[in-house]
């Protein structure tokens, strides 16, 4: 198999092509990077030398296998060197503004009841070369994206290395040069990671998957709640607002009649108390031979009159990307057509 030159910095395209000088390291790493696909239109280079990469390396290891549009937002279906399935998803706001949304794994292990992605197993873990060829796919289609969101299908911090990798490249300023406060990773809450991330001082954005703030409820649809209680996770939220002192995200998804009482925001609020965050509401999104329910517009409506009364800071996400199925927990290696 050749080796897939997206994922990697120019010192490690240096080392692994080891062109005749070494500034062809940084010219090939800044053409992949301005979404060249095809070595022959890497004007610059010597003859000789896009032979050798012809032969050994390849820019992108996957292939867009489906495209979707809807309106603003759009999702591809990309095929990987084994055949495993993953997507990855565009979504546009009013102003134009354009944030990618990549996978980390082809598939889940967390095991989410409400999630479809969660439903289809897990595969394996995606390399930094297969993360960046989703953001590259994204841009040759939809055009120059400023915000990435890790929310796709997978646990970005079960894969950790390779997500910090595609981090840092995206980052670098003989590229893309996407700054890391444009970036955010979610988490269903791996509280070690996430201390793990604050010694480190990643400077992504933090986003935690929520859902419920009482511990029983939360188990029952997410199992990783056994591993990392709510007291355990929300020890680490203190801990990396200690150190990185950067508002977090915590994501919630309204399942009918699950957590949308006023006890449920009354959890929430006690959750909450002394962390600086924003609480993102996430109407669930239906997904075939998931046993849950989307919340009437009343019951969202009464759910955010709570947390107003309880001052409660949130947005709103709104259901976009829904008609090509491309929304949250809509994700998954299924062919569709
Ligand atoms: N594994 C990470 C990131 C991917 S999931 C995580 O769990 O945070 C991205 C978001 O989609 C999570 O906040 C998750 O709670 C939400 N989600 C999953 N299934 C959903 C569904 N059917 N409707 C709405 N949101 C869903
Ligand atoms: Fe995995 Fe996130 Fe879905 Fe849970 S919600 S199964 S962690 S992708």
């Amino acid at each position: 198999m050749k080796i897939s030159l997206s994922g990697m910095m120019p010192d490690e395209i240096l080392s692994a092509v080891n062109p005749d000088k070494p500034y062809r390291a940084k010219q090939i790493f800044k053409a992949i990077q301005s979404n060249i696909t095809d070595f022959n239109l890497i004007t610059n280079l010597p003859a000789g030398l896009k032979k050798n990469l012809y032969d050994n390396f390849t820019i992108t290891g996957s292939t867009v296998t489906n495209v979707l549009r809807d309106n603003n937002s759009g999702k591809l279906s990309i095929t990987l060197h084994d055949k495993n399935i993953i997507e990855c998803v565009l979504l546009s706001d009013l102003k134009g503004r354009k944030t990618a949304c990549l996978s980390t794994q082809a598939g889940c292990a967390m095991g989410c009841l409400f999630c479809k992605t969660g439903d289809n197993g897990f595969s394996r873990n995606l390399s930094s070369s297969e993360i960046i060829d989703q953001f590259i796919f994204l841009e040759k289609e939809f055009g120059e994206i400023s915000n990435i969101v890790f929310m796709g299908m997978g646990e970005p911090l079960d894969n950790i290395e390779a997500l910090f990798k595609a981090a840092d490249v995206l980052n670098n300023k003989e590229g893309k040069g996407i700054s890391y406060r444009r970036m955010t990773v979610s988490t269903c809450g791996l509280a070690d990671k996430i201390e793990y991330m604050a010694d480190i001082g990643q400077p992504m954005r933090l986003a935690v998957s929520l859902n419920s703030a009482n511990q029983e409820k939360r188990e029952k649809v997410m199992p990783v709640a056994k591993k990392f209680d709510l007291g355990k996770l929300r020890e680490s939220l203190f801990y990396y607002q200690s150190k990185r002192n950067k508002r977090i995200t915590i994501e919630y998804v309204l399942i009918k009649e699950f957590n949308t009482d006023k006890i449920d925001v009354k959890y929430l609020k006690d959750f909450i108390q002394g962390l600086s965050v924003i609480v993102n509401i996430i109407p669930w999104n239906p997904a075939a031979g998931l046993d849950f329910q989307t919340p009437s517009k009343k019951e969202i409506e009464n759910f955010l009159n709570l947390l107003d009364a309880s001052h409660i800071p949130y947005v709103v996400r709104h259901r976009k990307g829904e008609k090509i199925r491309g929304a949250c927990g809509q994700l998954s290696s299924e062919a569709y057509g």
